[in-house]
């Protein structure tokens, strides 16, 4: 990641970070008000077309500004707007997006912009990659965990009714375009699911930025721009290194997954839709925290920072109780274990991650300690 051109004497000149991937390389834009910004948005598109992906949620709030901004450039502007929600996020809304694209005759030249949070950015993304073999695409994320997590990494989809995500390709986009402004109408438990994301970038790779949240996070909670700005910059450095480093997921990108194991497992046990995905990684952050104690990777102090820097974010610290043996199968089910044995992604300290499988007695004590 190579920071182009942060014009430090400005603080309203967006950051411009730098993905580098060869020939897919591209940049991401972070700063307040850049959705007018017509310049910044038709830099990334060439074609004389192009068709915002959004939904019923985000278009009252931000499609006239984006369309108007594509307009004010002689550009013909082909609107999508799909119902809003996870459950929406599959094989009929992707066919709404095709017929949509051949109605107007968009061609392989159509730009498709993806105007709204990760379900509109993995699906707008996997149609892109897919329509007439694949078509140039640009990330508009409006949610914080969109601008710090999904939009960065190229990994696009739908899900299956057996199977979240389990439809897509790995795709990068032309550009991401963060508006850090459009954080202003997120409702504050996205904003908190979000801020999971964020927390996990420090615990698992930089601990200076684990510090510098655990000072910060009264003003990220109360979305004041700058802090917002720079931990979404930094947030989006750290995942694009990884994804740089491990472009399709052959192993470093796992440590990606901190919290996510005993996340998902909150996610399916209670049903998908009741904790937020960031809500269930929280916990499950704390979880993890309490299991690389146990094993002699961390202080009983550093778990103590985990949870209340989880619990300061308006997360959850302590876990539903799906009763012992459920929780273990639920984790053995988790895509990313193979060969049967349950690998964690712990701390081994704080900043820096350990991929490892644990005694059954150690898990079963974490799980023990933590749910309520
Ligand atoms: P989301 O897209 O469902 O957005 C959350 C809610 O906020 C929705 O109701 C949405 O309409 C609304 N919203 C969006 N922007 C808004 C705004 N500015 N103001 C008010 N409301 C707004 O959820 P999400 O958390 O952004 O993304 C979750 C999805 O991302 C999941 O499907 C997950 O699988 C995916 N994801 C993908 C990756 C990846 O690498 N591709 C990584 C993490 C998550
Ligand atoms: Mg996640």
């Amino acid at each position: 990641v190579r920071r182009l051109g942060k014009d430090a004497m400005n603080e309203q000149a967006p950051t411009i970070l730098n993905v580098e991937l060869g020939e897919r390389s591209y940049p991401i834009a972070i700063g307040p008000d850049l959705l007018g910004d017509s310049a910044l948005l038709n830099r990334h598109i060439d074609g004389g077309k192009v068709a915002i992906v959004t939904n019923t949620t985000v278009a009252p709030l931000y499609l006239e500004k984006v369309a108007g901004a594509l307009r004010a450039q002689g550009r013909e502007v082909v609107e999508i707007v799909l119902p809003d929600g996870e459950e929406h996020k599959n094989w009929e809304s992707l066919n709404l997006v095709y017929d949509a694209l051949l109605q107007n005759r968009c061609d392989r030249k159509t730009t498709l912009v993806a105007l709204g949070g990760g379900v509109i950015g993995d699906l707008t993304g996997f149609a892109a990659s897919s329509y007439m073999r694949g078509v140039p695409f640009v990330q508009v994320p409006t949610t914080l965990l969109s601008q710090v997590d999904s939009s960065v990494g190229g990994k696009t989809g739908i899900n299956h009714p057996l199977g979240k995500n389990m439809i897509g390709a790995f795709y990068q986009p032309r550009a991401v375009i963060a508006d850090t402004a459009t954080l202003d109408t997120l409702p504050a438990r996205e904003l908190s699911a979000g801020l999971a994301e964020v927390i996990k970038h420090g615990a698992i790779l930089d601990a200076e930025y684990f510090a510098w949240i655990e000072q910060n996070i009264d003003k990220l909670v109360a979305r004041e721009p700058q802090a917002m700005a720079y931990a979404i910059a930094r947030s989006c450095e750290i995942k694009a290194d990884v994804v740089r480093k491990d472009e399709r997921e052959g192993g470093l990108r796992a440590v990606l997954n901190f919290g996510h194991t005993f996340g998902h497992a909150i996610e399916s046990g209670l049903g998908y839709g009741n904790w937020l995905h960031g809500e269930a990684v929280g916990c499950g952050m704390v979880m993890a925290a309490d299991l690389s104690a146990r094993l002699g990777l961390i202080d009983a102090a550093t778990v103590e920072r985990v949870r209340a820097l989880v619990k300061a974010a308006g997360l959850p610290t302590v876990a539903p109780d799906l009763g012992i043996d459920r929780w273990i199968e639920l984790m053995a089910v988790d895509k990313k274990n193979e060969g049967g044995a349950i690998k964690f992604i712990l701390l081994k300290p704080l900043g820096s991650p350990a991929i490892t499988t644990v005694p059954l007695e150690t898990l079963r004590a974490t799980l023990d300690g933590c749910v309520k």
